[in-house]
């Protein structure tokens, strides 16, 4: 009996060696393991022994039973780490093939535009800064020159949100006059204040209820309107080009004394006269003017030891001059195409 269980462990152990895939190695475990399976069968044999032999020959099929399984599982765990590598290997990442292309945003034209003043500015000694949005009666008109009941405020009409108190500011100059109080008329100023504005107007091609303006402020002692001339020359051959000529027409502004409307000759044409300038050679880009001595004494400023000038520059008007833009509405459509379209590095 012996015998017979050593020659059949030898036999499955054999078989188990052999066994070429998963497949085999489970037929094989059904064969010998299972019910109807030799092992089985012996230990039916069981119930013809003696006690004694019946202990021994016990011991015997378990072992056997034993060996029979560790093998099986063994050779199990083999076929299934290879079955792993395999399927490891072929699902392994190629990185040398090219990604897919993951899209960039791209700056809003305007933005660039309002950061290359930034950039001149900064680089003259100029500080930005921002101021709220929704603004004071006070900071926006009366501090300006504009008392309530003044003509001049019909243009500049704007969104009201709490009584005539709080306002959509009309322009950023609040900006400014908040930044005189806070330096209380002892320190010069030297700031720009880029930042949206807001008015009552219908929107079309060259309007919008909602623009953004660039306007800077410098009180200093001894400050003229030739030092305005000379800034302004600057910032505009810096973004118009080195040829640009500048050109200053009286104007009128509650805030300033004299006022101007700043011209630069026609980069397009260089003063020939085109479309772009209505064949004038000439093109408005903003206003500025030497500070009132009225808005001086009301920041806080003696007129009589200091004086200053002030600019604002409208940023679609210059990026729509630049870009060659004919509508106001491009900027805030929120068409990502038109933003892609004017993605381009500029040269200096
Ligand atoms: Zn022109």
């Amino acid at each position: 009996m012996k015998e017979k269980v050593e020659k059949l462990k030898k036999e499955i152990l054999e078989k188990v060696e052999k066994a070429e895939n998963l497949k085999i190695l489970n037929d094989l475990r059904v064969e010998y393991l299972g019910k109807k399976g030799p092992i089985s069968e012996l230990t039916s044999h069981m119930k013809e022994l003696s006690p004694e032999e019946k202990k021994d020959f016990g011991m015997l099929l378990n072992s056997l039973k034993q060996s029979v399984t560790e093998a099986l599982d063994t050779k199990k765990e083999k076929f299934e780490e290879e079955e792993l590598n395999k399927k490891l290997a072929s699902e392994s990442i190629d990185v040398t093939l090219p990604s897919t292309p993951i899209p960039t945003g791209s700056p809003n034209i305007l933005e660039h535009v309002i950061e290359e003043f930034e950039t001149v500015f900064m680089s003259m000694g100029y500080d930005v800064v921002d101021g709220p949005e929704l603004e004071e009666d006070k900071y926006n008109f009366e501090l300006l020159g504009l008392p309530k009941g003044h003509p001049a405020r019909d243009a500049q009409d704007t969104f009201y949100v709490k009584d005539d108190e709080l306002l959509l500011r009309s322009h950023t100059s609040p900006v400014q006059a908040r930044v005189m109080l806070a330096k209380g008329g002892i320190e010069p100023v030297r700031v720009i204040c880029p930042g949206k504005a807001y008015r009552r107007d219908d929107d079309d091609a060259t309007h919008s209820h909602q623009f953004t303006q660039i306007e800077g402020l410098i009180v200093d002692k001894d400050i003229k309107l030739s030092d305005l001339k000379g800034t302004v020359t600057v910032i505009c051959k810096k973004l118009f080009g080195k040829d640009t000529i500048t050109r200053f027409r009286p104007s009128y502004y509650q805030f300033t004394e004299p006022s101007v409307e700043m011209d630069i000759s026609c980069f397009n044409c260089k003063g020939k006269g085109c479309n772009i300038c209505k064949n004038t050679g000439w093109i408005t880009i903003g206003g500025a003017g030497v500070v009132h001595y009225d808005v001086l004494r009301g920041c806080g400023y003696d007129p009589e030891k200091w004086s200053g000038f002030a600019f604002g520059f409208g940023a679609e008007r210059c990026a729509m001059l630049k870009y060659g833009i004919n509508d106001i509405r491009t900027f805030y459509n929120t068409d990502l195409r038109e933003t892609k379209n004017f993605d381009r590095r500029e040269e200096d």
